[in-house]
């Protein structure tokens, strides 16, 4: 299992970048993953997880937590208005908030439920028509806005562009978070958590290098 060896690479990170230890949290990523995976991290104590699918997340983790205490569920796909209130009612962090609608919503539902979980807003520093966050000339005034609707940011998220460099894009990122006032920074892949956390990721996304290749199949 890669668990303890992303542990142990995410430490010397922090330490190289001077970061205190424990300053950066890492979502196993479990979407696609077989069941008897995702409980094998789960048995070596680790509770944070994320996952890309409303669906696929309320088909898995409601069970698991029967099972394991503490479990800290991050969804971190694209999210449908429609879905907005399974989503809030399965994790503690969203992290792809990224539109005026999806924010008016959220904010409507925190009122009815009586809670929210901790919100990114999602930036789509590469500019990529098909990915979805807001683009960075306009991240200001949607933070701003979603602050007004009392909305709970905690950061914001990216996805660099599959063939770029990432770091321009993690810098990027940090950029805006540090001019807005946000701490939390989702950021870094397995292929590129390290560089992420010397850019000052507080959450890196690991999948992969965790659990092994998805497979789609
Ligand atoms: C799947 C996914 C990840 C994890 O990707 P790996 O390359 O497997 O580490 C991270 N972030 C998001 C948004 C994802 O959808």
């Amino acid at each position: 299992m890669g668990l303890v060896d992303i542990k142990a690479r995410i430490r010397a990170a922090e330490s190289a970048a001077e970061r205190p230890e424990g300053s950066v949290t890492l979502i196993a990523v479990s979407k696609v993953q077989p069941d008897d995976r995702v409980e094998e991290v789960l048995r070596a104590g680790h509770r944070v997880f994320g996952e890309n699918k409303v669906q696929e997340a309320a088909g898995k983790w409601p069970a698991f937590r029967e099972s394991y205490e503490n479990i800290d569920l991050h969804l971190i796909g694209p999210l449908q208005t429609n879905k907005a209130r399974q989503a809030m009612q399965l994790a503690q962090s969203i992290h792809t908030l990224d539109r005026p609608k999806l924010a008016t919503t959220i904010a409507r539902l925190a009122q009815e439920l009586g809670q929210c979980p901790d919100l990114f807003i999602q930036v789509n520093t590469g500019e990529e028509p098909q990915k979805a966050g807001v683009l960075p000339a306009e991240s200001d005034a949607f933070i701003q806005d979603c602050r007004a609707l009392d909305l709970p940011v905690v950061g914001l998220m990216c996805i660099p562009p599959v063939d770029e460099e990432p770091s321009m894009h993690f810098a990027l990122l940090a950029k805006i978070a540090a001019r807005n006032g946000l701490s939390g920074l989702s950021m870094g892949m397995s292929s590129d958590f390290e560089k992420a956390i010397a850019f000052g990721a507080t959450h890196v996304r690991v999948g992969s290098a965790i659990f092994g290749e998805r497979d789609y199949g």
